[in-house]
């Protein structure tokens, strides 16, 4: 068995060889002989054969697919193009599937796909209805326990992370970081504001970040929310990244009065040409505890058209969306502790970057204790929570979930918006409102789009 796995092992790294080999030397070329190299190492896989077709067949049959796939063959700086491969396919998607696996078939302990943390919630910025707001700016995690973590995150088999805040380019250890896990890859959440020519050039020479830089719209909009002169700042960042080859995307949050403007041609047209090759859409969630914050969340109509609209994008044009709540059926709905974690500056593991919620502390711990907790054990055997995976959330659709669960396991809410979420019974109440508001266009959209149907396999874990 074990000389079988040593030369399966051999095999499977001639493969990524001949790969990184390709991109090395005219990718754009090389796309059929790509594929049928992933292909090769994927051939015991069914599930990920089906989706590598799938995309196959776009590149082939689709000219925006083709169109986006060949600017980032020709356009992305060829470290960052072969290390996207290597960090995020060959390591997070194939090496350290079998290696998480193990964890699950002997303990039934799921290893998450992705770690978020925030190191630090310091932030240059104050932008109206940010979860960071609520964090206090002393609890930066110290560098050496970031070090560790991230250490023991890869040494499980996580191998993406994504680094949020607070601002992640305050901190300029975490450049090192990056340099020194160079089998990983990063995706900083950043305003893009201390992005300067000499961070630029260290991102390049990473090779293993992807920077998703916020914004909110054009100039008004982004700036009402998140401070005068910030666009302008934003869109210099996005051109040092462009420049240099990095592969770089957006993030927005879609809030009631920017909805519009970021789902509009124009304003993914103008991404586009500054080279964002996907922009992920948050819908604004009310988080903080504040009333203020259910002002700014969309309504049940626009959470649909939000959804609708990312389709039509993605569809559409040479860009890729990500809409985190109307994708949740390609994930099989909810995916807090499950395939994804985050950890706040305080060290506490909680679910997901919206549920400030958490049963372990990893001072002096362990960060596979989380995964060993019930907490997380019990939300995997849960999920999903709603049939209809356009309803995925434990919060803001399944309103009980959350309250149930943290009882049961004893799970304590981290920040006072949190803690309102358990016990604030009119706090609840519009919630739960609101989550009745939404049930019939989200019923609606899962039978008409999805044919009820959602990714069973990934529902599972
Ligand atoms: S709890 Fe809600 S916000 Fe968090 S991952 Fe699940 S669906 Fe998303």
């Amino acid at each position: 068995m074990e000389i079988k796995n040593a030369l399966e092992k051999v095999a499977k790294n001639a493969i990524v060889n001949k790969v990184v080999d390709y991109l090395d030397k005219n990718p754009e070329q090389n796309v059929t002989k790509i594929f049928s190299a992933v292909k090769k190492f994927n051939k015991k896989d069914k599930i990920a054969l089906e989706q590598i077709k799938i995309v196959e067949d776009l590149y082939n049959n689709d000219k925006s697919k083709h169109q986006y796939i060949q600017d980032i063959l020709q356009n992305t700086d060829n470290k960052c193009l072969k290390k996207f491969f290597t960090n995020f396919f060959a390591n997070a998607v194939w090496y350290a599937g079998p290696k998480k696996d193990k964890y699950l078939k002997k303990e039934d302990t799921k290893i998450p796909f992705v770690m978020l943390i925030s190191p630090s919630m310091r932030c240059s910025l104050h932008c109206k209805g940010c979860y960071a707001s609520s964090y206090s700016k002393k609890d930066d995690i110290p560098k050496e326990e970031v070090d560790r973590i991230i250490r023991e995150a890869r040494d499980l088999g996580i191998y993406y992370i994504i680094v949020l805040g607070g601002e992640p380019f305050f901190n300029d250890y975490l450049l090192d970081l990056y340099e020194k896990y160079n089998d990983v890859m990063f995706t900083p959440f950043t305003s893009g504001l201390l992005i300067t020519e000499e961070i630029a050039d260290r991102i390049k020479k990473c090779g293993n970040v992807i920077p998703m830089l916020s914004i909110e719209g054009f100039e008004k909009d982004t700036d009402s929310r998140r401070g005068t002169g910030t666009y302008k700042k934003v869109l210099k960042a996005m051109d040092m990244l462009h420049e240099r080859g990095i592969l770089f995307g957006v993030s927005s949050a879609v809030t009631k009065t920017n909805i519009n403007t970021v789902l509009s041609d124009e304003f993914t047209d103008m991404l586009i040409e500054k080279g964002s090759k996907m922009s992920w859409y948050f819908l604004f969630m009310p988080v903080n505890g504040d009333p203020v914050d259910f002002d700014m969340m969309l309504t049940a109509e626009q959470r649909a058209y939000l959804g609708e609209r990312s389709r039509e994008i993605r569809d559409k044009k040479p860009y890729f969306t990500i809409d985190f709540f109307n994708d949740a059926p390609y994930v099989g709905g909810c995916i807090a502790g499950k395939n994804y974690f985050h950890v706040n500056s305080k060290e506490d593991v909680e679910p997901c970057i919206f549920s400030h919620f958490s049963t372990v502390n990893l001072k002096g711990k362990h960060l596979i204790d989380a995964f060993r907790d019930p907490f997380f054990k019990k939300l995997r055997s849960i999920q999903p929570y709603n049939k209809n995976m356009l309803r995925p959330c434990m919060m803001i659709d399944n309103t009980n979930v959350i309250i149930d669960v943290c009882k049961e396991v004893g799970a304590k809410p981290d920040d006072a918006g949190a803690e309102k979420m358990l016990n604030d019974k009119e706090f609840h109440d519009k919630l739960t409102k609101s989550a009745e508001e939404f049930k019939p266009y989200a019923d609606k959209a899962w039978k008409e789009v999805f044919n009820e149907k959602g990714n069973d396999d990934f529902a599972k874990g």
